[in-house]
């Protein structure tokens, strides 16, 4: 696939659901991929790309934000709270909130900087042990405490579990989002964007799908 089928399955998609134009936003997923097939990417246009690493992003972003203007970088991998200062100061999102220490450490930042990345809470909708994320039973409250502590609280994020039917996780999210007044529905890759989109994404993360498999080495 490349860059331009993907973004137009996914004005199919807003279409075929009543969404909206341009309500997707495309999340580029651009971890461990080589950095010719990123910096093609952006020479094609497009400016929104997720990162799951923050030493890997800190290592590459500085200099394409240098040479590309409008770059939009979202962290959407699990966030180690000792990262948290230099997370804030490269990312325009951070998708991964998944804890009241990260909270309270975002929100120390957010004081001391006077600004703060745009944030998603991560629902472990699966209950997967393995998996980063509150659970759903644990969402709302969370969601309030990240909103008494002054963060700027977008929306949720979801993971859903592999190999599985994403569908209802989607469901349980925007329903999760709505019922807290949150706009934005961080889900959908690959292999199921477009189910996404159905349900209400606002964010889509697309890595293989424009870019190739990765190698991890
Ligand atoms: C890697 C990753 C993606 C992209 O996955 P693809 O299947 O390559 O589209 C999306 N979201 C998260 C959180 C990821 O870690």
């Amino acid at each position: 696939m490349s860059l331009t089928d993907i973004l137009a399955r996914i004005r199919a998609a807003e279409a075929a659901h009543g969404r909206p134009e341009g309500s997707v936003t495309l999340i580029a997923v651009s971890k461990v991929q080589p950095p010719e097939r990123v910096e093609a990417v952006l020479r094609e246009g497009h400016r929104v790309f997720g990162e799951n690493y923050v030493q890997e992003a800190a290592g590459k972003w500085p200099a394409w934000k240098d040479r590309f203007a409008g770059v939009e970088l979202h962290m959407i991998g699990p966030l180690q709270t000792n990262k948290a200062k230099v997370a804030v100061d490269l990312f325009d999102a951070i998708h991964t909130v998944d804890r009241p220490s990260l909270a309270e450490k975002l929100a120390r930042l957010a004081d001391q900087r006077g600004a703060c990345p745009r944030l998603f809470v991560q629902v472990n909708t699966g209950e997967e042990p393995q998996k980063a994320g509150v659970l759903p039973g644990e969402t709302d409250a969370f969601v309030s405490m990240c909103r008494g502590l002054g963060l700027p609280v977008e929306g949720l994020m979801c993971i859903p579990p592999e190999d599985r039917d994403s569908t209802p996780h989607f469901a349980t999210l925007a329903t999760m989002a709505a019922r807290n007044g949150l706009s934005g529905l961080s889900m959908g890759m690959s292999g199921d964007f477009e189910a996404a989109i159905a349900h209400g994404a606002t964010h889509v993360r697309v890595g293989s799908a424009i870019f190739g498999a990765r190698n991890y080495g």
